[in-house]
């Protein structure tokens, strides 16, 4: 799979990306992620990629052509998917989403900021929007990291343990078990005796009681799917 994704402030994701589950995934050659600044594209002697608002409202929108610009040269070298904005008003991204984006093979990613981009881009170019929930925030990228995190771990291989994103909340519409390690005892706090016992078909029915009891009590919405 390979991940481009477009942003005028690359720094705010380069740490995200570069650790963890989703470094080592790139490590392994699971994943190619790729980041893009189209202010390579921007204009005049200062590479000039956001304008004021037509209509006069405040703030500033990331301009049409150095988009443009750079989903083509992207473009002229592969097929894509999807091109993906991320923005408050898209589809809210849940585990459905991100189990589908893992399949793909080539994706665009474009972040936006200031006030958002200018829509023609939306308009013409973006095949899906996505959001990370009803609140706003500085800049697509943040977000951007959140979905690819979401999916790299889908990836097989990603994970150690590949059946353990399975076992993950949201995958069968359920919440995850609570889980322990070592020490069973602290503090006189006590694992549950059952995780203790060996007997992997108890353990199994414990867990899968839990989970379902935790959902229900945390997210009973979910069960009615
Ligand atoms: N004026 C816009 C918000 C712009 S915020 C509005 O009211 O809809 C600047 C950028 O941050 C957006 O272009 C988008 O890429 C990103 N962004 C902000 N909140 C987001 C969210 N909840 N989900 C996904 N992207 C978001």
């Amino acid at each position: 799979m390979r991940i481009d994704i477009i942003t005028v402030v690359p720094e705010l994701l380069e740490s995200p990306l570069a650790h963890s589950i989703v470094g080592r995934a790139r490590d392994k050659g699971l994943v190619e992620i790729y980041i893009h600044n189209p202010r390579k594209y921007g204009k005049g002697p200062r590479l000039q990629v956001d304008d004021y608002c037509y209509g006069g409202d405040a703030g500033m929108v990331l301009m049409v052509e150095p988009i443009f610009n750079m989903i083509s040269e992207l473009a002229s070298q592969r097929e894509y998917d999807e091109v993906i904005y991320m923005s408050p008003d898209g589809e809210i991204l849940n585990q459905g989403i991100a189990n589908e984006l893992s399949l793909k093979e080539n994706i665009i990613i474009l972040c936006g900021h200031y006030k958002g981009i200018d829509h023609r881009i939306r308009e013409h170019l973006v095949t899906r929007e996505i959001s990370v929930g009803d609140y706003v925030l500085s800049g697509g990228e943040i977000p951007a990291a959140v979905v690819v995190d979401s999916l790299v771990r889908l990836i097989p291989g990603a994970l150690t343990d590949e059946t353990s994103a399975l076992s993950d909340s949201f995958q069968d519409n359920l919440l995850s078990p609570p889980v322990y390690t070592r020490p069973a005892s602290f503090n006189g706090w006590d694992v549950p005796q059952v995780l203790l016992s060996g007997d992997h078909k108890k353990i199994q029915a414990w867990q899968d009681e839990q989970a379902l009891a935790r959902t229900a009590l945390l997210r009973p919405e979910l069960l009615k799917k």
